[in-house]
């Protein structure tokens, strides 16, 4: 494992006027790891990563991108280092083609935007190979992306973050709408991910067996604070199920 972090989130609180959403959120991610961001509802997962994705400024902390200090102004200021996010609703457009979702706003022309000519050929080259990296060969870029599964979706947005340039991909929640055949698919997707070993993803779940099978490290939270984080080995003894009960007892 790299030594150096790409991401290091230090100390983060966010609050909405009086209340305090995160109260001092840490937490390193290296490349090639899936970090599982674990938590009850209400307890700050998606704040975090609207932090990290740089929609909502902290109130105070401090994040770090391969060890320098960075500030997001906007969500394209962190798109630009490289963090990439896939929403739940994920921004795929199911009645235009996938080739078309893939290069959504960034298409390539043969001369200036918005005058040239788009280059379909080449963009239909490029999102049949960089699916087919990521395990789905998708015969015809240009069907419709209403004809794909959703496990498929997930894994086009998935492709997309990857081709235009995400080091650290969050993924909020990609498998609690989707049917058991669709949520292995995209589970096995994760896997192809980390397996290149430069990517790392932060998986925020509330499945506790999900989390297992894909996940190298963990980081609970709970009302704003992390309650236990560490690797499977780091994490033994513990009592997972409290953790992801935020913490409260759980009785049989
Ligand atoms: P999770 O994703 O873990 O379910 P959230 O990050 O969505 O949790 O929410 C954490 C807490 O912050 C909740 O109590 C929620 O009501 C509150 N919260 C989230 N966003 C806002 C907002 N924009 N304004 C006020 N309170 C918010
Ligand atoms: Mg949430």
């Amino acid at each position: 494992m790299a030594k150096q972090p790409y991401l290091k989130v230090e100390s983060i609180v966010k609050k909405f006027g009086p209340f305090t959403a995160l109260n001092g959120v840490s937490l390193d991610v290296y490349p090639g790891e899936v970090h599982a961001l674990l938590g009850d509802n209400g307890a700050g997962k998606s704040t975090l990563i609207k932090v990290l994705s740089g929609v909502h400024a902290p109130t105070s902390g401090q994040i770090h991108i391969e060890g320098k200090p960075v500030n997001f102004r906007s969500p394209r200021d962190a798109s630009n280092a490289g963090i990439g996010t896939v929403y739940q609703d994920l921004a795929v457009n199911p009645l235009m083609s996938v080739t078309r979702n893939f290069f959504m706003g960034r298409e390539l022309t043969s001369g200036p935007r918005p005058f040239g000519l788009l280059k379909m050929d080449e963009m239909d080259r490029i999102t049949h190979d960089e699916m087919l990296k990521i395990g789905i060969d998708i015969s015809d870029p240009q069907q419709a992306v209403g004809t794909m599964s959703g496990g498929q979706r997930q894994t086009l947005a998935i492709a997309r973050a990857i081709y235009f340039g995400a080091k650290v991909l969050i993924l909020d929640e990609p498998t609690s709408a989707l049917g058991q055949k669709q949520q292995m698919e995209v589970l096995k997707t994760m896997m192809r991910v980390r397996a290149r070993g430069d990517i790392a993803i932060i998986f925020i779940t509330h499945n506790e067996i999900h989390s297992k099978l894909v996940a190298d490290r963990f980081t609970f939270l709970a009302l704003g604070q992390v309650i236990g984080a560490g690797t499977h080995k780091e994490l033994e003894g513990e009592d997972i199920r409290r953790l992801m009960a935020g913490g409260a007892e759980i009785k049989d």
